[in-house]
């Protein structure tokens, strides 16, 4: 290990201290009240994959920002267009160290559409991937990765047929392979299948990263079956969960939480969305990664603490953090 990840982790272990004085302390105050936080923290965890770059925060993203680091945590805010890549590195350059960025263009912003997301619809723009433009802010300080980027088969724009859909974002999927490569960086995958078909989409996104002969990657929002599970462990990718596990219809995903080694996932929220079972429905934060490593936890037998040493010291491997 490096010296800059040992020194990482070193600081994550005193602030594990620091946090169990904070549990003892917040028991305490239970009696009288409720906490900060509403439960308390063992070890600050890295989610490494949220986005306080969009405009969800933009009424109270200081506070949001202050609260996560004062819990000692650190956050991958995730790029998926130029504007919100652009913003992310910005952030990542006002907390160095602490907040770290990753740049790209997502499947969505292909096309035109409008996306029904539960918590924050939205309408996205089209936009053409700009190597050059991409490849500059991927030399910024601060970025530890290319993502996120991928295929996504779930939402066919209207007068699009399936098959230039998925030809265009393979085209563009490539390319940001390549920038990745160039530059030495993971890459951030986002995969979301149709309906119909289920694990297609990840097939496929394994094919192209296959034929790219590149697979240091993390499958972020891991939804898919064992047997994909199966083979993108086996192509060398790491897993991401989010609070999708933590929801009551996910038993077949955590049959995929069980089985993949530990050494081998990450945590993550996709803030602003998917907000895990207790907070289900608000707008989510970075501080709630905290109720995907307790699933995690409960479905393996584990400790909360050997989850978030493990899945931090994941991230800080994988995103090459120490050298910040
Ligand atoms: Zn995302």
């Amino acid at each position: 290990m490096e010296a800059g990840s040992r020194q990482l982790l070193t600081d994550c272990k005193k602030w594990r201290e620091i946090y169990e004085i904070r549990i003892f302390m917040s028991c305490s105050v239970q009696l009288y009240g409720s906490t900060a936080y509403g439960y308390p923290f063992s070890m600050p965890l890295i989610d490494t994959h949220c986005h306080l770059n969009f405009n969800a925060y933009k009424d109270d993203l200081d506070a949001v920002i202050k609260r996560t680091l004062d819990a000692g945590m650190r956050v991958i805010n995730v790029g998926s267009q130029s504007s919100t890549s652009k913003r992310a590195v910005e952030l990542a350059q006002q907390h160095p160290g602490k907040l770290f960025a990753a740049v790209a263009l997502h499947p969505l912003h292909l096309f035109e559409t409008y996306v029904n997301e539960v918590e924050i619809p939205f309408k996205t723009r089209e936009e053409v991937f700009d190597p050059k433009f991409y490849g500059d802010l991927a030399k910024e300080p601060g970025v530890v990765a290319i993502g996120e980027c991928g295929l996504d088969y779930f939402r066919v724009p209207e007068g699009v047929d399936v098959e230039t859909l998925a030809k265009k974002q393979k085209d563009t999927f490539l390319q940001q392979i390549y920038l990745a490569q160039e530059h030495n960086l993971p890459l951030i995958l986002h995969v979301r299948a149709s309906k119909e078909d289920p694990q297609g989409a990840y097939l496929d996104l394994l094919e192209v990263l296959q034929h790219a002969n590149y697979t240091r990657g993390v499958v972020h929002c891991y939804t898919g079956d064992l047997d994909t599970a199966r083979k993108f462990l086996d192509a060398g990718c790491m897993l991401s969960f989010t609070g999708i596990i933590t929801f009551p219809n996910a038993k077949d995903l955590l049959e995929v939480v069980k089985f993949v080694p530990l050494d081998r996932v990450m945590v993550e929220t996709d803030a602003p969305y998917l907000a895990p079972q207790p907070v289900r429905g608000q707008r989510n934060e970075p501080l709630y990664v905290q109720y995907v490593a307790q699933k995690i936890a409960e479905v393996r037998g584990l400790q909360v603490s050997d989850v978030e040493e493990q899945t931090t010291a994941n991230a800080v491997a994988f995103f090459n953090l120490g050298i910040y």
